[in-house]
């Protein structure tokens, strides 16, 4: 079997992803589909870590334009989050693959707690673990929760999963014929020329820290196996200069 690439990875997958085409909600097929590419290749040994969005039920952002205290919209969506996540978690058990949830706002009832060392541990033990309810603070996104985790557990790299597109393009593929897909880039490019791949705070956490990002389709099954193996699908966006992040 070809060896995987990575040791520890953070998969970063949107709330869009779980919907589907209907935008709204969880899509069981889809969740479950996400779920088996996950266990294929925590089998192969990869340490898993997930941060998981909540655009697919709630975004601050659309709370605050209906006239909300932004901080109160963005908790409500961080709690969008940890629904995703249990709903994942779920999907993980089902096929017998070992997970915890780790929440940044405390529910003890429902899940354990974000301790860093702790999920340092589980990773090791082979668990796949969950970041449910982002960084737990208003006016910062889960992309920036997926850069923070990453950097604290000493991930490798963030695979960033999308459901609508298979990479960075030029400008909007769906809208512009004429998009290009970009095989790499840097950090610096993204923030510069407002390329829509991670917020500004997220990239600059990347950059800073020099942690490799791959921007890839997730709705073809395998895909994430691919990339883990060290495919070339998608697009690589690395840190400060290529020549740093190429010695990762
Ligand atoms: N959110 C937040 N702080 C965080 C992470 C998320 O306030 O650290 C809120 C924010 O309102 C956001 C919502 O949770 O709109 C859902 O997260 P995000 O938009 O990142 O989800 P995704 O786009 O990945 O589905």
């Amino acid at each position: 079997m070809t060896k995987p690439k990575y040791k520890r990875v953070v998969l970063k997958l949107s709330g869009e992803a779980l919907a589907g085409e209907q935008g709204y909600g969880i899509n069981p097929k889809i969740i479950k589909s996400i779920a088996g590419q996950i266990k294929e290749v925590a089998e192969m040994g990869v340490e898993v870590a997930v941060v998981v969005g909540g655009g697919n039920i709630w975004r601050g952002k659309v709370g605050s334009e209906m006239g909300m205290d932004r901080a109160t919209a963005d908790y409500m969506g961080m709690l969008a989050t940890v629904m995703n996540s249990l709903a994942l978690q779920d999907s993980l058990e089902q096929l017998g693959i070992g997970t915890r949830v780790q929440t940044s706002i405390e529910m003890r009832q429902v899940a354990e707690p974000y301790i860093r060392r702790r999920a340092i541990r589980h990773l090791e033990k082979k668990r796949v673990v969950i970041f449910a309810g982002g960084t737990g603070n208003p006016y910062f996104s889960t992309d920036t929760t997926a850069a923070l985790r990453a950097a604290e557990i000493e991930a490798e790299v963030i695979l960033m999963a999308k459901n609508n597109v298979d990479g960075v393009y030029t400008a909007d593929p769906l809208k512009d014929k004429s998009a290009k897909k970009f095989d790499e880039l840097s950090f610096l490019d993204v923030i510069k020329d407002g390329l829509q791949v991670m917020d500004s705070t997220a990239s600059s956490l990347c950059m800073d820290n020099d942690i490799p990002l791959i921007v890839f389709s997730i709705m073809e099954e395998g895909n994430i196996k691919k990339v883990v193996l060290g495919e070339n699908i998608g697009t690589v966006v690395r840190g400060k200069t290529n020549d740093k992040a190429s010695n990762r």
